[in-house]
């Protein structure tokens, strides 16, 4: 099997493009690529559309499917535009950005910059300035994303029924083209908005176990920080955690079809393993 080395001048940082399965399944190893949801598959490519039909006697004259920022920012123009709205969520209000996505990576990278920032001895002399030993909690990093999240998560619904928006919980499905299942329950609406995004997508032949093979969705966690940790996919996502886990400590290979996916800014070092 051939792979090829690609190695970031500045971070603790390695990619290796092709070919990889096989030789991985007792690596930490997260997945950072991301799959359209199978009932979003009429969503393309995570993009929100509407099916409009005739006026009649409805329960509502939109119901969005999905509350992410896509359904949230939907309803709250809808509401505002006058509609009878609701939303149907099957997780939690705010969708991949807020609980899984957005938020508490940036949450992290802000904590894990701070601590790669302080272990810059040499800069920092620079500046004038000397630290002595830095050290960080793990568990206290995790939860300060974690409670960021469910701030905004709050806010968002608050912002959403505050308005007059109606908000359902359950995992809807499309009955026909005015009705909406969830649980076991169903709503009419005169438009219908799918707004389902996405969720990570795992290449074949890989096991997840939430331990030491994981998708984003876990990595946010933080429940450990590995010596070592390879990330299928060098995407904003793959780079995002790239960062988070070198600054926390963990050396970390890319494993990528193309070194294309870093950005041309970054500098790759080539070899043959
Ligand atoms: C780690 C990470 C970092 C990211 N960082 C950024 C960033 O910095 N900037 C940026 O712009 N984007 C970022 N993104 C991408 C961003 O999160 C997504 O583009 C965005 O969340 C998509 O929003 P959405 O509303 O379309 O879908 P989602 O946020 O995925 O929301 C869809 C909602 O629909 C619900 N749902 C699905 N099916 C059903 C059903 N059948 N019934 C009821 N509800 C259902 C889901 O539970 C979910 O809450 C990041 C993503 C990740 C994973």
């Amino acid at each position: 099997m051939t792979f090829q080395k690609c190695r970031h001048p500045t971070a603790a940082v390695t990619t290796l493009v092709p070919d990889f399965c096989d030789s991985l399944t007792s690596l930490f190893l997260f997945l950072s690529t991301t799959r359209i949801s199978a009932t979003a598959a009429r969503a393309a490519n995570s993009r929100a559309f509407a099916v409009t039909v005739t006026a009649q006697d409805y329960d509502f004259d939109l119901v969005i499917i999905g509350a992410g920022v896509g359904g949230h920012g939907a309803a709250l123009h809808a509401v505002e535009c006058g509609m009878k709205v609701a939303v149907i969520e099957g997780g939690g209000i705010g969708g991949t950005c807020v609980n899984r996505g957005c938020v508490p990576s940036k949450a992290l990278l802000a904590a894990s910059g701070r601590v790669r920032e302080m272990k810059d001895a040499d800069h920092l002399k620079m500046l004038g300035i000397e630290v002595g030993d830095v050290r960080f909690d793990r568990q206290g990093v995790a939860d300060h994303a974690t409670n960021l999240a469910s701030t905004i998560r709050a806010n968002l619904t608050n912002s959403m029924t505050s308005l007059g928006g109606e908000r359902l919980v359950g995992n809807a499905t499309l009955t026909d083209n005015h009705t909406v299942r969830y649980g076991n329950k169903k709503v009419t609406a005169k438009n219908i908005i799918i707004a389902t995004g996405s969720t990570p997508f795992v290449p074949p032949g890989i096991e997840i176990d939430g331990k030491t093979v994981f998708t984003s969705d876990d990595a946010l966690k933080l429940e450990t920080v590995p010596p070592w940790v390879a990330i299928i996919g060098s995407g904003y996502i793959g780079l995002e955690f790239s960062d988070i886990y070198t600054a926390l400590g963990s050396d970390v290979t890319f494993i990528e079809g193309a070194c294309w996916g870093f950005p041309k800014s970054a500098t790759l070092f080539t070899a043959p393993l």
